[in-house]
């Protein structure tokens, strides 16, 4: 009966040694339940869930619930429980682990398929040619418009330029016009920088989906592209 209880035990904690061994300093066991975490927390309360409430479960084996949870896409990963907490217990790293364990087909769809159309190119899917083609109709009504910007650049593949910038795939898509402050900002202090034509898209949805293979590729695409085109600093303006 007492071998019994004791693998049960085991069982149910299943989720908590994944946990350890995935993340060297988990330090589960140091939470004091003091819920210093939960009271900055901008998830908390959504869901039933908080992330104090989130490593008592995690720490009482209540694996399924854990793993069924939607809360972990109310997360926004932003370490304020890890900044408050006294035991410097980042919930956040664990949700990570947990969205990643999430079978693909029961992950927010938009999310994972923004994710999924990021790996090819952009997150909004759009073809590469139409924002090509934004960007240098948005440039010339600017320069016909308002005669003090005449010269402003807009600059796509430009090799040896010293930035390359990316865009959030919002602005060209449904906003256009919200790209052209940077642009002047750049212009007026004499930056010389690029976009790219294919790895424009600033945002990384991989970052979210819980998969580091797939946002390491993002970046990765992107970096290949700076050294491609021989540019000298990469800035994510996301
Ligand atoms: S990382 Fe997640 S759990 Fe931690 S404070 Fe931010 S939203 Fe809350
Ligand atoms: S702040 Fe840290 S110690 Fe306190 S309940 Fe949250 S995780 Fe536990």
């Amino acid at each position: 009966m007492r071998e019994q209880s004791i693998d049960l035990k085991k069982l149910r904690t299943r989720l908590k040694r994944q946990l350890q061994e995935t993340i060297p300093d988990a330090r589960i066991d140091y939470c004091l339940t003091c819920g210093l975490c939960a009271s900055g927390c901008p998830a908390s309360g959504i869901e039933g869930m908080d992330p104090r409430k989130f490593l008592r479960l995690l720490i009482l084996g209540q694996d399924e619930a854990l793993l069924e949870t939607d809360w972990i896409y109310s997360c926004t990963m932003c370490q304020r429980c890890e900044y408050a907490c006294p035991m410097k217990i980042n919930v956040g790293r664990f949700v990570y682990e947990l969205r990643g364990m999430r079978p693909r087909d029961r992950r927010p769809q938009n999310l994972q398929r923004s994710c999924d159309l990021q790996k090819e190119s952009n997150s909004t899917g759009i073809p590469n040619d139409d924002f090509v083609w934004v960007v240098d109709d948005v440039l010339a009504e600017v320069r016909e418009n308002e005669p003090e910007w005449a010269d402003l650049q807009a600059p796509i593949d430009k090799k040896g330029a010293e930035f390359y910038l990316n865009q959030n795939a919002k602005e060209p898509t449904v906003e256009p016009e919200e790209m052209v402050p940077l642009w002047k900002i750049l212009h007026a202090a004499g930056i010389d920088w690029t976009y790219s034509s294919r790895w424009w898209d600033g945002a990384n949805y991989c970052l979210f989906s819980g998969d580091p293979e797939d946002w390491e590729k993002t970046v990765r695409n992107q970096a290949e592209t700076v050294d491609a085109l021989g540019v000298r600093y990469y800035i994510n303006t996301e």
